[in-house]
């Protein structure tokens, strides 16, 4: 497969600099579910992902088929490395190697060659290829002794330039070119270089790219990058636009990620409690100045419950402090119709608010918003946080149905980045009826947000998310949602295999979790979701540190937390044969599956 009679190579120091100290390798992944497909990208302090409109190419079967036929040796990785100015090295670390003389041991060859190596990577390699150390391998037989994986660093690369095929040294260049960098290395791992291979932007085992960027590269540049990597590689597939994701950012210098943060607030727990949340949700109150068909508590929402007051809400952040809690979100209702109300809250409270949720109704003028942010912001909104930065998330789409005018969360945006700028963030959820097509509803606020304020609405300084309506008897009433029904069993099996649950996601933590949430009629869930499974209590009647405690107990949350919703479903199978054959809504969030398995007397989709 590689010519091994190339001549070694020298790297060029500089090169090397390069490649050792300067560069970051992230792999590239595909996030897929049952909804769309992302693309994730991260270069180790951003994280980016592009939701695929079409991806015929690559599906998790295909990926788990590829993954499972290829034997780990079949792949090779090959280090390429491209400037402007036209240089392009491709290069192979082979694998430290012997060559058997009939008599020796591969021990005693490895000895007589002064090999330093790794020994039990070594054996570990020699067991998985039938051999031992003791092995006498023939005359003139090589033997490898680490896998070709294992090869970078170990060994002298030798330059394959020559013989790598067009496609590789085209791909580095239209990169090159598109993203504008001086110059770009690549970790390609692929069964044979001489060959065009069918790109797979996904991590190892499979063929994969891991990009290299110059550390002085930024966002803007990896963006570049990501578009022309996409562009070149799957022509085929349609971008959207508006499919950008945005890491939420982290205020605090070293506990600078979300598992970080988690970890340091833990302590304030028990040692022995396993359930440790680090956010919570309170529901203010349900009085809201619209009627969403498709609102999660539509029912609540009609019988408008006062909720708590200001008082009662810090009265339960000091008890959440006492706690590992150190953020909360607002949500109701519409929060906004109470500012005085949540500017009090946000002053006095001695947690980071996490998020504010509005539908934006009270952004009625751009003096209006710009007044209104002004008061959040004296009262703390952007200012206080020590931990993440706050947001205010503002859904629209089936809220613009229901009367909210489009041109509200035009004032909403503009107002806040002239008030709040980059010291909070605007969180945009697009949640649009089925058959409604978001980018339309995006394609309008865009226009709008031009012919009002005379600028492109900017979409590169807001987190935009799109939500997929999930199935509520209201929508099923009113046949606004496809009526199809999927057994538990099936719901669950199409999750990727290593999916944990919202709430106890420790790989994808891009938000605090644990969130509990805390309703406006007081009861409390360990569980920040609308399944609203195994309510702890109520905080009218117990302390928040009583009803964690009681969460301790529930023994089915903490096999989700341990083994995932599939070990959920194993388990509730083995206790009750034929539990995953009930029926659920096709469009029912996965919590109202896990919420049946949980509590067997309800039925999914309520
Ligand atoms: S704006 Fe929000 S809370 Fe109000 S009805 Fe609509 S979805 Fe429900
Ligand atoms: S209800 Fe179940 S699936 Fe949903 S967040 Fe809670 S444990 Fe996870």
């Amino acid at each position: 497969m590689i010519n091994e009679k190339i001549p070694h190579i020298v790297l060029d120091p500089l090169m090397k600099k390069v490649l050792i100290k300067e560069l970051e390798l992230r792999a590239i992944k595909t996030l897929h579910s049952s909804k769309n497909s992302h693309l994730q990208f991260s270069n180790g302090r951003e994280e980016h992902r592009i939701k695929i409109k079409t991806l015929q190419k690559i599906s998790p079967k295909s990926i788990k088929n590829k993954a499972k036929n290829l034997a780990l040796d079949t792949l090779i990785r090959f280090r390429i490395t491209a400037c402007q100015n036209g240089f392009l090295s491709i290069l192979f670390f082979p694998p430290p190697q012997i060559e058997g003389d009939g008599k020796h041991s591969i021990d005693a060859l490895i000895r007589i060659k002064k090999l330093a190596l790794d020994s039990a990577k070594k054996n570990k390699y020699l067991k998985q290829k039938g051999l031992s150390p003791h092995t006498i391998p023939g005359p003139g037989e090589v033997v490898y002794l680490y896998s070709p994986n294992d090869a970078l660093g170990h060994t002298q690369p030798i330059e394959v330039t020559p013989i790598a095929s067009d496609f590789f040294k085209t791909l580095m260049f239209t990169l090159l070119k598109k993203s504008e960098f001086p110059y770009m290395t690549m970790d390609l791992w692929t069964e044979d270089i001489t060959q065009e291979s069918a790109p797979y932007a996904v991590g190892t085992p499979i063929p994969s790219l891991d990009f290299a960027l110059h550390q002085n590269c930024g966002e803007p540049l990896f963006e570049q990058l990501i578009n022309a990597f996409i562009s070149f590689l799957f022509p085929e597939i349609e971008i959207s636009e508006y499919g950008r994701y945005k890491r939420v950012p982290i205020l605090h210098n070293t506990l600078n990620t979300f598992p970080k943060l988690a970890r340091h607030f833990e302590k304030k727990l028990p040692q022995s409690w396993w359930f440790k949340p680090v956010a919570v949700e309170i529901e203010m109150n349900t009085i809201c100045n619209l009627r969403c068909t498709g609102c999660a508590i539509i029912e609540d929402i009609e019988k408008a419950n006062k909720g708590f007051n200001p008082e009662e809400i810090l009265g339960l952040l000091n008890a959440c402090n006492e706690t590992s809690i150190y953020t909360y979100s607002i949500t109701g209702g519409e929060p906004f119709l109470l500012l005085n109300e949540l500017c009090t809250i946000v002053e006095k409270s001695p947690l980071d608010i996490f998020k504010i949720q509005t539908n934006g109704t009270r952004f009625s003028s751009m003096e209006i918003a710009e007044q209104m942010l002004t008061q959040l912001k004296k009262a703390g909104f952007g200012v206080k946080n020590k931990y993440v930065k706050p947001s205010i998330n503002c859904s629209f789409g089936m809220q613009n149905q229901a009367g909210a005018p489009l041109e509200c969360l035009v004032f909403l945006t503009h107002a806040f980045l002239n008030i709040l700028g980059d010291s909070a963030q605007l969180g945009l959820n697009l949640l649009p009826y089925p058959g409604d097509d978001g980018e339309k509803i995006l394609q309008e606020l865009s226009t709008l947000y031009k012919k009002i304020t005379g600028e492109p609405y900017p979409f590169e300084r807001v987190r935009l998310h799109q939500f997929y309506m999930e199935h509520t008897p209201r929508l099923a009433e009113k046949k606004l949602i496809p009526l199809g029904q999927i057994s538990i069993r099936d719901k669950i099996n199409q999750l990727s295999e290593d999916y944990v649950c919202f709430n106890f996601s420790q790989k994808e933590m891009d938000t605090p979790v644990p969130r509990i949430l805390i309703r406006s009629d007081g009861v409390l869930y360990p569980c920040a979701c609308f399944g609203l499974a195994t309510p702890a209590g109520n905080v009218h009647h117990n302390s928040l540190h009583e009803l964690l405690e009681r969460v301790q107990k529930n023994e089915l949350l903490r096999l989700v937390e341990e083994k995932g919703l599939r070990g959920l479903l194993q388990e509730m199978e083995k206790r009750n044969p034929g539990i995953g054959d009930q029926k659920t809504p096709i469009e029912a969030s996965i919590c109202k599956a896990c919420r049946t398995l949980r509590e067997t007397d309800t039925p999914c989709g309520n």
